[in-house]
């Protein structure tokens, strides 16, 4: 028998599962090119050229020992070394290769740096809409989910909201930014403000509230906008970086977890977050990438392909009267569900091919997200699905 955990995990887990049978069902019945997934953040541009020719040097230049062996739990000393020094240089901080811990991806991060901070029964706070694994990520360490509502409509976090929210038990807050499901940017204002709060709230209890910055879409933003680097504005702060979206290496596994050096404890932390790479079976980030990624912290994917994805599907739909903000970041669009009901929308876009997700699924019924991260003739093509249920749900072309 399975633990109950488990047990409540496959029951939610049956609806991304049919999500993901449907798609195929409907690709064995109209053709693929008939059906219209946006269901899936996956990357579909190919990693730039460098991240091969760094692998293909790598496995020349190295002796197989020094690739493929184990090495310290944190990662390579020189690569931490590069990553701290990358970092430094873009945002003037001071990271030691000490305070850089080598991940399997965001998610491997996000469950190093909790399971190092979180006792059972502390909270984590997060800010509604949110990436639904972070529930699951915080119960894995027993600790409890705090969903801030959103509170504007430009889906800024408000830290009005999170400094009455947290409680004395309240040991961290995960915010992220470039936003998935939002494609919003946290300015530099709301950064600034959230740190004002927790700084207020840390001093009332006597304890640090650390800020977890999840990261793994900073490379995507638009039109040069800024994404404000979160230890700059507070010292309780550390970042899970990956390069699954900055380089199109979702299946690689490969991150970073970075831990302010003025954060409280940060090396005791730094030490605790190597050994949770440790016990929770990562062992360590996958060797062979953290070489590669070491040589390719200057590579960027093709953003101008993501643009051209992000304008054509919101000129789209803008024009057929849905109600959508221009994504500042990441490949989501968000998108005000006609009719107010996120769940019979998507239903309703699936009878023609079109495969979104809820709101609902990231704790904000009322809107669908859309995953642009596909073929720009995958949006133009779906335009005529799209004018159908606009059609249907009685919008009018503007
Ligand atoms: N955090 C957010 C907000 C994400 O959207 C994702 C993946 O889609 C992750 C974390 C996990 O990323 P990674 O592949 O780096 O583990």
């Amino acid at each position: 028998m399975i633990s109950s955990k488990m047990t409540k995990l496959t029951q939610t887990n049956s609806v991304i599962r049919a999500m993901f049978e449907e798609g195929m069902r409907l690709a064995a019945e109209y053709g693929r090119e008939n059906v219209f997934d946006f269901s899936l953040g996956n990357p579909n541009f190919p990693p730039p050229d460098a991240v091969g020719t760094a692998i293909t040097d790598i496995l020349r230049e190295y002796p197989p020992g020094e690739i493929h062996g184990y090495m310290p739990n944190a990662g390579f000393p020189a690569v931490r070394a590069a990553v701290a020094e990358s970092l430094n240089a873009g945002y003037g901080t001071s990271f030691g290769a000490e305070h850089i811990i080598m991940t399997s991806g965001a998610a491997g991060g996000l469950n190093v740096a909790l399971k190092t901070l979180l006792d059972p029964g502390d909270e984590v706070a997060v800010f509604a809409p949110y990436f639904v694994e972070y529930g699951n990520y915080v119960s894995n360490y027993d600790g409890g989910l705090i969903v801030i509502p959103p509170g504007s409509p430009d889906f800024q976090p408000s830290a009005d909201a999170l400094e009455a929210a947290v409680t004395p038990r309240t040991k961290a807050v995960v915010i992220n930014s470039p936003n998935n499901p939002t494609g919003i940017i946290y300015s530099k204002e709301s950064i600034k403000r959230l740190a004002s709060a927790l700084e207020r709230r840390q001093k009332a209890y006597g304890a640090p509230i650390y800020l977890i910055s999840d990261e793994p879409y900073r490379e995507l933003a638009y039109d040069g906008a800024e994404v404000p680097f979160v230890t700059r504005y507070y010292r309780n702060a550390l970042v899970c970086y990956s390069w699954s979206k900055s380089l199109s290496l979702p299946g690689e596994r490969i991150g970073y977890l970075a831990i302010s050096p003025e954060a409280d404890d940060a090396g005791i932390i730094a030490e605790a977050a190597a050994i949770a790479t440790r016990v929770l079976g990562f062992v360590n980030a996958p060797s062979l990438m953290q070489l590669a990624a070491a040589r390719c912290l200057g590579e960027k994917t093709d953003i101008a392909a993501y643009d051209a994805n992000r304008r054509a599907l919101h000129g789209g739909l803008t024009s057929l009267g849905f109600e959508c903000a221009f994504p500042e970041g990441a490949f989501y669009m968000w998108v005000r569900a006609p009719g107010g009901d996120d769940r019979t929308f998507a239903s309703d876009a699936k009878k023609h091919n079109i495969l979104l997700v809820p709101g609902t699924s990231f704790a904000c019924p009322g809107y669908v997200r859309i995953a642009y991260c596909v073929e720009k003739s995958t949006i133009e093509r779906s335009m005529g699905g799209f004018a159908r249920l606009a059609a249907e749900h009685g919008l009018k072309w503007k």
